[in-house]
This record gives structure tokens, sequence and C-alpha cells, in this order.
């Protein structure tokens, strides 16, 4: 029997995706950067006990497998690069429990992330980690990526709201670490461990997620700056005077000119760098936070704007959300990375990711969430010209190496992947990186899931 009658066989006709259907299982948000895949064979399967035979079957056989959700990742993570088979989690989308007098939710991994925050809205809970594409994205992948988002500065990223977890590890075995559970010190935090992991280690299938009450109102404060000196001071003084916005958003002057025409009420002439802060808690706090964070913004400003009607907060967070696609609109493609730094670093940061493009002869511009230090350093570049692709690699390149002279990290939210896997050895000395190594070796004797992401073959020594 071939490959795909035995698994039509395993798991039936529906967990098939055969011929064009398979064209959109090839690929992640790095196809710009022309990452496209071949798969041996694409499978969703029904549920958990299918997800467990798949993986004993492809255990069994020595079949690569590339663990899959929305397919939004940056960093090449669910492409299958090298074949293989790709297990989509799409069908595992049930909402298993809801007890909102209890603030928790057990779900598959393939509920998407924003049926997560509309379930949980419908009962004036929140799940406070906000990546992008939220409607594409699902929860096994931002578990996969430890996903943050803008509120991640008050609420901490997806590992945080994560207290319990499913997942089919080698030869298919079911394991549950954590549970609906909000403490739990009993073993070796393996939890923590699969958050993050990238599909190297297993196949999360489920989780118990946390939720918090929803704050009353959120309150959105954005204040332009002529320079980036100005708008980098302002944001210190939020930390210097002990301010706890959910979100602390930055642009630099690229990014402002990408997206200027669509801000929100307009942005005066001179800006050309932008902070947004979101003030949330009860209508009486918020409303306190918002001046606060009004007058510490003030400084130097040529525009300071708070937000109060529904209709605003919805247009200026509609605006936010696009702020990749304006970037990316400017030439037709953009390589975007993901660095973070110790926040005292932020203001090198910035101006080291526009210099790193300005040698390379790149257009270089830089947004992202301040308030964790977490810079999208993008190079834009016509997708269409080889060279350009080339440039914006060496620029990347240059940018990891400056960012750990600053003390930081070459991914604060996407992770490596496919992509950024040759960082792996340069970020990590020999003792961190063989630790790894060994617990990647203890998971999955076989290497055979998601192989070469994340963690690459070690060098020759
Ligand atoms: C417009 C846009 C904005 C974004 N904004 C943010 C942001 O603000 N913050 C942020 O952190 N990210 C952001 N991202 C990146 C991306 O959305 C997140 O990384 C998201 O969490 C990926 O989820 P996914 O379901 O699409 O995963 P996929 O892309 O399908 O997979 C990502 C990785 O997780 C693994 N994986 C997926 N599902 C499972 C599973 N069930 N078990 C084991 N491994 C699995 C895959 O093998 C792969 O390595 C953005 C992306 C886009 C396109």
């Amino acid at each position: 029997m071939d490959l795909a009658a035995e698994l039509t066989s395993l798991l039936g006709p529906d967990a098939m995706r055969t011929g064009d259907a398979i064209g959109p299982y090839l690929t992640d948000s790095t196809e710009m950067q022309g990452l496209v895949g071949r798969a041996d064979a694409v499978v969703a399967p029904a549920d958990v006990d299918a997800v467990r035979n798949v993986v004993a079957w492809c255990y069994e056989r020595g079949v690569p497998i590339v663990p899959r959700g929305g397919g939004t990742g940056f960093s090449g993570g669910a492409v299958p690069v090298d074949g293989g088979l790709v297990l989509s989690l799409e069908r595992l989308d049930r909402v298993l429990s809801f007890e909102p007098e209890l603030w928790r939710m057990q779900v598959e991994a393939g509920v998407r992330t924003a049926t997560i925050h509309r379930t949980a809205r419908g009962s004036g809970l929140l799940f406070p980690p906000d990546p992008g594409a939220g409607e594409q994205s699902m929860i096994g992948g931002n578990i996969a990526c430890n996903a943050g988002g803008p509120h991640s500065f008050k609420y901490g990223v997806t590992g945080a709201w994560v207290t319990g977890i499913e997942a089919v590890v080698a030869e298919g075995r079911l394991i549950r670490v954590g549970g609906p559970l909000r403490k739990d010190v009993a073993g070796y935090d393996l939890r923590s461990l699969l958050v993050g992991s990238e599909g190297t280690l297993g196949v999360v299938v489920g989780a118990w997620l946390r939720l918090l009450p929803a704050p009353a109102a959120a309150i959105p404060v954005a204040a332009a700056y002529a320079d980036e000196q100005a708008g980098v001071a302002a944001l210190e003084r939020v930390y210097a005077f002990g301010l706890v916005p959910a979100t602390l958003e930055y642009l630099d002057e690229g990014a402002v000119d990408a997206t200027r025409g669509a801000f929100p009420g307009g942005l005066p002439e001179e800006a050309r760098f932008l902070v947004v802060a979101e003030a949330d808690g009860t209508i009486e706090g918020a409303s306190a936070l918002a001046a606060e964070l009004a007058e510490a913004f003030a400084d130097g400003a040529v525009m300071v704007r708070t937000m109060q009607s529904p209709a605003e907060v919805a247009a200026l967070w509609r605006w936010r959300g696009g702020v990749t696609f304006g970037v990316e609109a400017q030439m037709g493609g953009k390589m975007s990375e993901d660095i973070a730094v110790p926040f005292d670093r932020l203001g090198e940061a910035i101006a080291m990711a526009r210099e790193v493009g300005r040698a390379h002869g790149v257009r270089a511009c830089s947004w992202g969430h301040a308030g964790d230090g977490n810079l999208h350093a993008t190079f834009m570049i016509d997708r269409a010209s080889p060279d350009q692709i080339t440039s914006a690699a060496e620029a990347a390149s240059d940018l990891f190496a400056r960012t750990l002279e600053l003390g930081g990290t070459v991914s604060g939210e996407h992770g490596l992947g496919w992509v950024k896997r040759g960082q792996f050895d340069v970020q990590f000395g020999p003792a961190e990186a063989a630790l790894q190594r060994s617990i990647k070796a203890l998971f999955d004797p076989k290497g055979l899931f998601n192989p070469g992401k994340k963690i690459p073959p070690a060098p020759a020594s």
C-alpha cells in the first residue's frame, strides 16, 4: 500500500488533503521570503485518538511530522521544508468546557485565537494574549510559539495563561501536564517546556486556559514626536513614573510614514515617532491612568490624543493591526524580525535597526511592543528582486549580531523555526545548546517532530 492509501485507511478520507488542497499547507507568513515546502502527505485528524494513531504510525516508519495550526507564523515553523507529513490541527476545534464563574476554559488545539477572545468576552472575561491574525491563528500554534502581542506588556505572553496542556509525544503517547489548576510545582515544569517548543517536542492537542474578568474600560492614549529621542524619552517616563498601561507600543519614522494616512483623526505633519499606550481597568481607574499617561507623554510631544469613544478605540486598534500591511505595501515586500532587548537599550536598538538597513542598502523601519523591548525591525524590499532579498537577509544577520551585543534575543515572539535556526548556536553557548539538544532527544529520540526547526543539528566540532 502507498503512503496515502495507508493514511486514508488509518484516518478516513475526510482527514486527507490532496491535490490542489495541499498548496495552502506548504507555506506560512514567510512565503514572501520564497519559503515553500513540499509534503509527502497532509492530514487533518478528527480527534485526539486519530492524532495519536498518526503519530504512532509516523514514529514506527520514521516519517517526519510537521504540526500545523493556522499557518500565520513568521519563522517557517509550520512549513514542511523537507517533506514528511503535515499534521493540521484544524479539526480539533472544540471548546471542551467554558466555566465563566471559575474564569477558565478547556479547548482543543485547533480553536482559533479570536474564538477564544469572543467566547470569553461574551461572559465578561478576558483572554489577554493577542497576537495579530487572530481569526487564522490557533491556540495550539500560539502555545507552540508562546505568542505575545500588544497586551503582553501588562498581562504577559500566552504561556502565562495556560495552566495545562495535553500533547501527543513520541510513539503516539498522550501526556497531560497541569490542568484546570492554577498552581502545580509537583514535578519538573514540562508545561513550560512545551510552551514555545515550536512543534519540536510533540503535538499540542488541547489546553486549559486561565481567564480574567475583563476590564470595564480601555482608553488608548497616543502621542507623536518630531524626533525619535523625544519619543524614546516619553516611553522611559512611563517606567519612571511607575505607570502600568495594558499596552505600550511605538512606531519609528519609517513605520509612521507607511501608516500615517490611516491613523484615526490624522497626524501632525511633523510627526516622526509615535507612542500608543492603553489604560485599562475600572472606568475611574482607566480614566485616571489615561490622564497620567497623557502627562507623561506631554514633554516634547507635537500631539497627545486620548481616545474615549468605542468607535475611536476600535479604529485605533484596526489601524494598529494594519501597520504590518502598510509597511509591506511600501515596496511590495518585507523581511520583518522580532528582536527583543532590555528596555533600557530600546532607543539604541531602534537606531541600530535603521543603521543596519542603511549599511546594506535596504530601507528599514521598526515598530512594536516598546514596553517589552520587542521590536519588529523590518527591511522593506521588492519581493521580486533576488538582490534585495539577499541584502535583507544579510542585514537581518547583522541585526541579530548587534542585538546580542545589546544583551537581547534574536526572537522575542515568533520563534526560530526554520528561517532563524542558524541563530541557535550563535545565541546560546555550548553548555546551554547541549542541554537544549538533550531535552529534544529525550522527548523525540528519533528526531521526527519538526526536524531542523528551532534546534538545528549540532555543529561539527
Ligand atoms: C498579521 C500578523 C500579526 C502577527 N502578530 C503577532 C504578534 O503580535 N505577536 C506574536 O507573537 N505573533 C504574531 N504573529 C505571528 C503568529 O500569528 C503567531 O506566532 C501565532 O501564534 C502562530 O499561530 P498559528 O496557529 O498560525 O501557528 P502556525 O504558523 O501554524 O505554526 C507555528 C509553529 O507552531 C507549531 N505548531 C502549530 N500548532 C501546533 C500544535 N498544535 N502542536 C505543536 N506545534 C504546533 C508549528 O509546527 C510551527 O512551528 C503575527 C502574524 C501575522 C500574520
